[in-house]
């Protein structure tokens, strides 16, 4: 992708500068010189720099890290979050029809500008958006690709997609009741849509959106394997083939996933992708919780990445995902906060501190404990490998996208410095991010959104769940039902 971007320059001068670079360069009082959108210089710059740029930004007690990368996430779903509790997978997910059901362009692009919002303010410059929970046309992906464009934010625009039914959130026994299912059968919450029907959808969108604003990427994205055909799949390998895009899914999220695959596949759903030429560096799958050690090495070959989203994952039972396998074995993993309604917040700040602490459980052999700084590596470059751009953002250093954030050193939690990695990814909240770029661009500084008009987006975010609710009642009733019999 072309990055297109604010062609200031701008000098960041005498901050301490965590650069995750090959060197893992710490700078106690460094400089960065930004340039049309890229990095240019990071290190001590010659005083007679400064006369030459746009804009110096003092460095004074900040501490400047790369951009957080949040890898899985459903905007429409942002405004959602404290909907319920105690609910499993199964019951969440019917639920989630009746609240992102029947919205208009304009509540697509404000509940999108509410994530990224939020994102933005906790040190998050980039995403990857699976959008959206159900049924959407051209004028729902022009409505999350303007807001990306709007955000300043980097995106990836997931285009979420089945043609087949979902099994996997009916009752344990397989089916509903009756008359609960007449019901459901008739308002059709998870109605699929034909394969033509979505590769004209995809492809138009693909070459119409891919690369805008040089920020935002368009793939074709399975909501699950198993609920999709093989030949629905078989067109995602081919849009890899032909516009070079990446494709994302959820994958194995819950234990009852792996069994319909088997049932399915007569092999696992990995080994499946795999025969259908899916398994490449261009996939990126969310949770993977549900996998064997030989598909974690079959990942690994192929080049694959796993998106791992621990808020989500614990609050719903879906299961502990093999992380530390996975690294060990050399599968590149990224970081998701998923939908706010099943974590509750976008802050990626909690899901790098859950990380490092859930994998330690019952486990003596600390050889298998996650990092502070193996979890800062995933919500940084392992979340760019995620979004389909390796290596080009997630360090500070010359030649890549100048996506990073300014945090304040006089919050209490950084005082003292002792190690900065440790106190980034243990003690910050994502409340220290003071001065916030993407591409160059300034788009929060003294912790508040200066790039667009958040105030107002707030305000008009606040009316939608109500309307929806009015606008859904009947869905509303149905899904509660359903939520009922497949707890
Ligand atoms: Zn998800």
């Amino acid at each position: 992708m072309n990055y297109n971007a604010n062609p200031e320059s701008i000098l960041i001068r005498g901050a301490m500068i965590v650069t995750l670079d090959a060197d893992d360069r710490i700078l106690s009082a460094g400089d960065i010189l930004i340039d049309n959108g890229r990095i240019a210089a990071v290190g001590d710059l010659a005083p007679e720099t400064i006369a030459e740029c746009d804009r110096v930004i003092d460095g004074s007690d900040r501490l400047v890290m790369p951009g957080l990368v949040n890898a899985h996430t459903h905007s429409p779903l942002s405004v959602v979050h404290g909907a319920y509790d105690l609910l499993n997978h199964r019951a969440c997910m019917w639920l989630f029809q009746a609240y992102t059901a029947n919205r208009t362009p304009r509540e697509v692009y404000v509940s999108t500008m509410l994530n990224c919002i939020e994102m933005l303010l906790t040190g998050t410059t980039a995403t990857l958006d699976h959008f959206p929970e159900q049924s959407f046309g051209p004028d729902d992906v022009e409505a999350v690709v303007s807001a990306y464009r709007d955000s300043g934010m980097r995106a990836q625009v997931s285009l979420r997609i089945f043609d087949g039914e979902y099994t996997d959130i009916l009752p344990p026994g397989g089916s509903l009741p009756d008359k609960l299912a007449a019901d459901v059968k008739r308002l059709d919450p998870y109605a699929p849509k034909s394969v033509p029907e979505l590769r004209e959808l995809c492809s138009d969108s693909i070459e119409r959106w891919h690369g805008d604003s040089g920020r935002i990427g368009v793939g074709p994205a399975p909501s699950n394997p198993m609920r999709c055909s093989d030949e629905l799949l078989e067109m995602c390998a081919d849009f890899v083939e032909r516009y070079d895009v990446g494709v994302h899914t959820h994958l194995l999220e819950t234990e009852v996933q792996a069994h319909i695959a088997q049932e399915l596949y007569g092999t696992t759903t990995v080994r499946h992708l795999d025969d259908l030429g899916l398994l490449t560096p261009n996939l990126s799958c969310a949770h993977t919780i549900w996998i064997d050690d030989a598909d974690i090495d079959l990942m690994a070959e192929r080049g694959s990445s796993v998106v791992h989203n621990p808020e989500s994952n614990l609050l719903t039972a879906s299961g502990l995902a093999p992380i530390p396998t996975m690294l060990a074995r050399g599968v590149e993993v990224g970081l998701g906060s998923d939908g706010s309604c099943s974590s509750g917040d976008q802050a990626i700040h909690r899901a790098m501190k859950l990380v490092t602490a859930i994998h330690r459980v019952g486990q003596p052999d600390r050889s298998r404990w996650i990092s502070t700084r193996q979890a800062l590596h995933m919500a940084t470059a392992g979340g760019a490998a995620a979004m389909f751009e390796r290596g080009k953002f997630g360090v500070l250093g010359v030649g890549q996208a100048a996506d990073m954030v300014l945090y304040d050193l006089k919050r209490p939690w950084w005082v003292p410095v002792n190690d900065p990695i440790y106190q980034f990814v243990q003690s910050e909240t994502g409340a220290g991010a003071d001065t916030v770029i993407v591409a160059g661009r300034i788009l929060v500084e003294g912790g508040k959104i200066t790039a667009f008009d958040a105030e107002s987006l707030l305000e008009e975010a606040q009316g939608l769940v109500p309307s929806m609710k009015e606008r859904n009642r009947e869905l509303f009733d149905v899904v509660e039902r359903v939520g009922s019999a497949v707890l």
